[in-house]
This record gives C-alpha cells, structure tokens and sequence, in this order.
C-alpha cells in the first residue's frame, strides 16, 4: 500500500513534467488508474490519494468493482475490447463515465440502443489503430471520418475524442509516431465540423510511453503497472 502511494506521486509528477515539456497545462490531463486484476483495498488506496478516474477492461470484473466500491465517487472507464451484448451492462452502470474502445459500427449501434432504453447519453471515444499493426482492434485512420458521419446523428451516444494504443517497445521514442498520428486524425476531424462531435479528448499512454504520449497532446493516460506495481 505504501508502493501505490510513493508510485502515484512519482507519475503525478512525470505527468507534470512532460506536459510542461510541451508548454501545455498538467490539469489538461487526466491519469485514468487502470485496476484490472486490482483488488478493492488497491483501488480504494488510490481513491484516497485523490484519484477519481479509474479503467477496466472487462465488463464483469467492472461490475464486481462498482458493486464492492460504492460512494467513493469513482468515475468508471472501459478502456477494453467491448462485446456487443454486454453493452447492457454499461448502460445500466450510474458510474460508467466514458467507453474508450468503440471500434465498430454495430457496436456503436448497439450503445445507442441500449442507451435509449435506459434513458442516458453514454460518452465515448472511437479507437484507432495507429500502430501499423495488424493484431489491434480499432479503426484505421482512413475509417474514423465516415464512421463518425454515420454516427453523428445517434442520440444516445456522445462521441467525445480518440484512443489509440501503441505496442510494447523498450524506447518509447519509437511509438511516437503512434500518438502523433491521433492527434493529426484529430484535428482533420475538428476541420470538418461534424455537429455533434467533440474532439475533447486523446486517450493515449500508458506505464511505457505516457510521457510520449503527453508531449503529443493526451487529455487521458491510462496508467496501471506505473501505480500498482506488476499485474499477478
Ligand atoms: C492494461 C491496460 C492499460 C494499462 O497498462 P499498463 O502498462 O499497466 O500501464 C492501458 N490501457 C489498456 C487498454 C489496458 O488494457
């Protein structure tokens, strides 16, 4: 418990520093502590140390976390592969704040209908995969503009920015190119002046490469390892 407190105050930190590297204001990003495999007590620790965004990747360990961590004010965010007809699920959930990863047409779909019936806007952003890798879900950046013309006039579904993930390397100089890529497909979207669609956010970094990520204009890091040590 003391490693998640000397953890998060070295990534606040860093946040810190690699903005003011770019001249941007560190209160433009927001560290999402990503919990998967994380116990309650973790995540309760973190919720202490002032953290309110936190991320998971799967539907029912993110089920299980709202239910045994009620009135932290937690803001919920699933930065994983979303199914289809657990969709459900998240429209359902008070404290599902953002969905990171839509990646397809039915899925968006399927978030506006669930939406309608449980009478609430859902925020989400669209994942790109600007990676050049073949094994990613997402978009390819060529996909993102006709996609949002088709889905710019869902009611119950708010698209707020894009995500991108960039693989694993050891120098994360290498990804770069990764996150510049979002950026340039964001401001290409914010010429066109698609009603209804905000370019808010860049969800964009993680334990590796989140500095990267920050000097290229992330809003939201997703940070897990980098707080709560080695998954088991
Ligand atoms: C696990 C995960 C993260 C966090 O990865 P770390 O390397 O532990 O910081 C970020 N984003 C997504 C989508 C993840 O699944």
């Amino acid at each position: 418990m003391e490693t998640i407190t000397r953890n998060l105050g070295e990534i606040r930190y860093r946040i810190a520093d690699a903005a003011l590297r770019a001249k941007r204001d560190p209160q433009e990003v927001t560290l999402v502590a990503v919990s998967k495999t994380r116990t309650p007590q973790e995540i309760k620790k973190a919720a202490e140390l002032g953290i309110k965004d936190f991320g998971e990747n799967r539907v029912q360990e993110l089920q299980e976390k709202v239910k045994a961590l009620r009135n932290l004010g937690i803001k919920w965010h699933m930065v994983g592969h979303l199914q289809r007809n657990k969709v459900k699920y998240l429209t359902r959930m008070e404290d599902c704040y953002l969905i990171h990863s839509v990646d397809s047409y039915r899925l968006a779909r399927m978030i506006d209908k669930r939406g309608r019936i449980d009478n609430r806007v859902m925020q989400v952003l669209i994942q790109v995969n600007t990676a050049d890798d073949d094994n990613k879900f997402g978009f390819q950046p060529a996909e993102v503009i006709p996609f949002l013309e088709k889905v710019m006039n869902l009611k119950h579904l708010k698209v707020m920015g894009l995500m991108t993930m960039a693989p694993y390397v050891e120098d994360p100089e290498e990804v770069r190119f990764v996150f510049v890529r979002l950026r340039e497909l964001k401001e290409r979207i914010i010429e066109r002046q698609l009603a209804g669609i905000e370019m808010k956010h860049l969800s964009m970094g993680m334990t590796n490469d989140f500095e990267v990520a920050i000097e290229e204009g992330a809003t939201l890091v997703r940070i897990g390892t980098g707080i709560f040590g080695p998954r088991r």
